[in-house]
């Protein structure tokens, strides 16, 4: 298959060349040009296992591989990593279903992407014949770094540096990243705020290219994020994979069409429902659920894009974000792969703020998409009336989610079932979680996570047990101007 820049058809790579190179020179992302060449018989992946329709699935969207590597990288990806070798169980709540993506090493949906990235990313380098050692560098406001770290750790050919901002991150979050174990890994606090962070890392991304800094030490910089293909891939297959559930549990029957609604940031969790749409899986709606950054909600309702509005921080912080860079990918699928629009609303985008689709293409998203938000006290009350109603404990990000998809459903009568994806363990924001419960809060996000774990009944998560008496394994600090001194000196130290 043949991927090129959404900004430039002729921009072109493959598919295990994208997953090196990230994004385009153009600052595009790449995306597949035959939509056909996509599609096969959902039919097939039925009541098969996990690994099975993620090596299907993911071999078809990144086809410079084998069956037989592919499937070869899927099990030293997931095998053993995640609760149970299904990945990502559905359990049925009330009248919906709720799809757990959280059962990972790190307890938040970006362990489906990262487990499976360092393998397809070194796999990708070994068939195009580049022996260069992969670094990555991540800026991370919390949950990606973690799921990074531990992706990497260890992945041989590959290192890893995490920065994230000294005081911006949870307790929780801190002490999952610098207790992280591996030889390979570092972990550094910037005194700063989370951009000064980001804006640290692509600076060392420009420098280093453009005075040739690691030039001639056979050293690649990469990064993780997320518009990557080769983390969005792995992302379609939890929706085969509920579908299957369903049908197996006797809930639907072969075709009928199921709604899925997704807690969204950068609309890459989202986007991955549309590629199983596309791939051939009877998808019905896909709901676009937003706290109260309602960037996306205004988008879906008018057509129109507009990032200028404040901020806001929000209980459920990994959706609290303006620019949500998947949403090029869908704007090249809605216009039908014309880069040219693609690049003329990017454009607009980054010269005004905002920019407005044709009625042609509003009337492609308005076929795929509903959208729906939700502020913190909707998100505290769902949380609670969910536990009451159900015994079922939820994230505050499942949580917005939840109460979008019951918004959807009294709004417009579309009674076809309805899966919400739960991206996060409850006990990632223990205290969110226990305050929209009615539990007395400390200051010790641990003491929280044991008291909501004996009230509910429920056991913490493997890998956030224990958390607080870990060894920490790293203490570096420094300035944001010091961000790319500290990576060439971790450069050089592996090196000997
Ligand atoms: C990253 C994240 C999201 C948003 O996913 P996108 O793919 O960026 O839309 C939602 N919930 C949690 C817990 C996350 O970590």
């Amino acid at each position: 298959m043949i991927y090129h820049s959404t900004r430039d058809e002729n921009l072109v790579i493959s598919p295990s060349n994208a997953v090196i190179k990230g994004i385009a020179d153009d600052g595009g992302l790449y995306m597949f040009a035959d939509r056909e060449a996509i599609k096969f018989d959902y039919r097939e992946l039925m009541g098969k296992s996990t690994f099975h329709m993620a090596s299907k699935i993911i071999g078809t969207l990144i086809d410079d591989f084998s069956k037989e590597e592919m499937d070869e990288l899927v099990s030293l990806a997931y095998t053993g990593r995640f609760e149970t070798d299904e990945l990502t169980p559905v359990a049925e709540v009330g009248n919906k279903y709720v799809l757990e993506l959280f059962r990972g090493p790190t307890s938040a949906f970006k362990d489906v992407a990262l487990c499976m990235l360092p393998r397809l990313l070194t796999a990708s380098c070994k068939k195009n014949n580049i022996k260069d050692e992969i670094v990555i560098l991540t800026a991370t406001s919390g949950d990606t770094g973690k799921a990074a770290l531990s992706g990497f750790a260890d992945v041989e050919g590959t290192s890893i540096i995490v920065f994230y901002p000294d005081n911006g991150v949870s307790a929780v979050q801190k002490a999952q990243m610098v207790t992280q174990k591996g030889k390979n890994v570092s972990v550094c606090a910037v005194r700063g705020n989370f951009d000064d962070a980001q804006t640290g890392v692509k600076n060392i991304f420009a420098k280093v290219s453009e005075d040739g800094l690691l030039d001639g030490k056979s050293i690649r910089l990469s990064s993780a994020n997320s518009i990557n293909i080769g983390r969005l891939a792995p992302q379609v297959v939890y929706y085969f994979k509920a579908y299957s559930d369903l049908i197996c549990g006797g809930k639907i029957n072969e075709g009928d069409e199921v709604n899925f609604c997704v807690p969204t940031g950068n609309f890459g969790d989202i986007l991955a429902g549309y590629l199983a749409k596309l791939m051939g899986l009877p998808v019905g709606k896909l709901i676009c659920a937003s706290n109260a950054n309602d960037v996306l909600t205004d988008f879906f309702a008018t057509g129109e894009y507009n990032r200028v509005r404040p901020f806001k921080k929000t209980i459920s912080p990994s959706m609290d974000i303006l620019i949500s860079s998947n949403l090029e990918r869908m704007l090249y699928l809605a216009s039908n792969c014309d880069c040219e629009t693609v690049n003329k609303l990017m454009n607009e985008l980054k010269v005004n703020g905002s920019y407005k689709v044709s009625a042609d293409m509003k009337a492609v998203l308005d076929e795929a998409f509903a959208a729906g938000c939700c502020d913190d006290e909707q998100t505290k009350v769902t949380i609670k009336s969910v536990y009451d109603n159900h015994g079922y404990l939820c994230d505050t990000h499942t949580a917005v989610a939840f109460k979008v998809a019951e918004d959807y459903t009294a709004k417009t009568g579309d009674n076809r079932p309805m899966v919400v994806l739960s991206t996060a363990s409850p006990f990632k924001f223990p205290a969110s979680v226990a305050d929209a419960i009615g539990l007395a809060l400390c200051d010790d996000e641990f003491a929280i996570m044991q008291k909501l774990a004996e009230e509910c009944s429920l056991n913490v998560p493997a890998g956030l047990k224990n958390l607080d008496t870990a060894e920490v394994l790293h203490i570096d600090v420094v300035d944001k101007d010091d961000m790319l001194q500290y990576v060439l000196d971790k450069v050089s130290e592996n090196r000997e």
